[in-house]
């Protein structure tokens, strides 16, 4: 187990704590011993990833910002990387349309389904609150996305895990200010945060040494909650959907990679796998920012300048598997329950509403599906059918959920690589061998 590759160790642990859950569901109380005693080390494992997050943004970005020689780079790599972040969207939102559209899902559902699921699902709290959540998203003006990017207090957005692009915002503030003041007046502050830089990565080092064991005790806390299987078979055929557009996008990038970057496609999914593993597991890009950063770093040679913009940004408003997502999600519950509204223009809507939901979601679990609700809203769908909607799709969204996050941050990943390179960014990996342990 010593010399496994961090990757190997994570999936075993996945796969033993998947079979351990299988177990517990069988026996008596097992859920019990699940929830009280297994269930805790992830949540823990979670936290601590959560804990890394604001410290590791500002020492990353602002070693990144301070090491360009001059801002002109910095524009040019802002405005690239959000052009590749809706270009990416759009062709994941254009995929997951023309899956759902040719397959039909939504044509095998009976009304007697429909109804067990409204019955078990419609008045559940956790959907009852994304409803909520969202007619308070909804009341917002198209603007306010902008007004709410920037703080006017940087320490209350350094204590609020909600608030990551106000972090970042002040943080280019800061960066570019240092490189606009003499420079050996910027140096201590410099190398302050070269320093926490530094720390902050082998703090990652730390919490990855318990990844293994907190993927295990996530996962089985997973397939405990899980709900009764005839319910999740019902609805395979939607499920199947959003995993085949989820692959496909996959493939997407990989074949971007190939042709632009001349990467080996099965050599980045080797090093950025630890990343992947972690997003299904935790269903939060969040919480996988600190090890994404580290492996496209590290292990694919990402200039920190580049990635300490990239992926805190695209973590935040990148979301390709869950526009994917939306898009079939918003058609199969049109297909199921309100027929009417399928008319092309309502798709073109949720080209544009699923991109904006996707900027707008928070990049933690079960967030899509709130966002989810803005899209259906932008088509007129009728309030009322709402609670039924959600139930429709309830079921199965954990499941969805951990696979788009995957999609997620392989986007982010794949939008590092490619603007890096078109910098001339894209170096050798430069893997620190104290990497994964905790020796010096
Ligand atoms: N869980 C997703 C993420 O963190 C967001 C979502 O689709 O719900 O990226």
């Amino acid at each position: 187990m010593k010399n496994l590759a961090l990757h190997w160790k994570i999936l075993i642990g996945m796969v033993l704590g998947i079979i351990f859950g299988v177990f517990m569901i069988k026996i008596d109380g097992g859920e019990r011993v699940v929830t009280d005693w297994i269930s805790p080390l992830g949540i823990i494992f979670v936290k601590m990833l959560k804990l890394i997050a604001v410290p590791l943004i500002v020492a990353s970005l602002i070693k990144g910002i301070s090491d360009l020689k001059d801002i002109s780079k910095f524009k040019k790599m802002g405005l690239r990387t959000m052009i590749i972040y809706v270009v990416t969207t759009i062709i994941a939102i254009t995929i997951g349309l023309a899956l759902v559209n040719t397959i039909k899902p939504g044509e095998g559902i009976s009304q007697e389904t429909v109804l067990k699921l409204k019955d078990k699902y419609a008045d559940n709290k956790s959907v009852q609150a994304k409803i909520a959540e969202a007619g308070n998203q909804k009341e917002r003006g198209p603007l306010q996305f902008l007004v709410d990017m920037v703080p006017d207090n940087a320490f209350k957005a350094m204590s609020n895990n909600k608030l990551m692009l106000q972090v970042i915002f002040f943080t280019i503030l800061l960066g570019i200010s240092m490189l606009l003041i003499d420079e050996k007046k910027a140096k201590p502050l410099k190398e302050f945060f070269d320093s926490l830089n530094e720390v902050v990565l082998k703090i990652i080092d730390l919490i990855m040494l318990i990844a293994p064991y907190a993927v295990f005790a996530l996962l089985a806390t997973v397939i405990v909650s899980a709900d009764d299987p005839t319910i999740l078979l019902a609805l395979l055929k939607y499920a199947l959907v959003v995993v085949l557009g989820l692959v496909l996008m996959i493939a997407f990038y990989l074949i971007v990679i190939s042709i632009y970057t001349k990467k080996s496609p099965l050599w980045f999914l080797k090093q950025i796998s630890p990343a992947q593993l972690l997003a299904f597991s935790t269903s939060s890009s969040a919480a996988t920012l600190p090890v994404t950063m580290e492996r496209v770093e590290e292990h694919i040679g990402v200039d920190k300048e580049v990635s300490s913009f990239v992926l805190p940004v695209g973590a935040t408003i990148n979301m390709d598997g869950t526009s994917l997502y939306q898009a079939v999600a918003a058609v199969f519950i049109m297909q199921v329950i309100w027929p009417e509204g399928l008319v092309f223009s309502n798709q073109l809507i949720i080209v544009f509403t699923a991109l904006m939901a996707s900027i707008g979601s928070a990049a933690v679990p079960g967030a899509g599906m709130v966002m989810l609700v803005i899209v259906l809203d932008a088509i007129g769908f009728p309030s009322d059918l709402l609670p039924i909607a959600l139930a429709l799709i309830f079921a199965v969204d954990r499941p969805l959920d951990m696979c788009r996050t995957v999609i997620n941050v392989t986007g982010d990943a794949t939008v590092s690589m490619v603007v890096a390179k078109s910098l001339g960014k894209l170096g050798e990996p430069n893997v620190k061998n104290w990497d994964d342990n905790y020796k010096k």
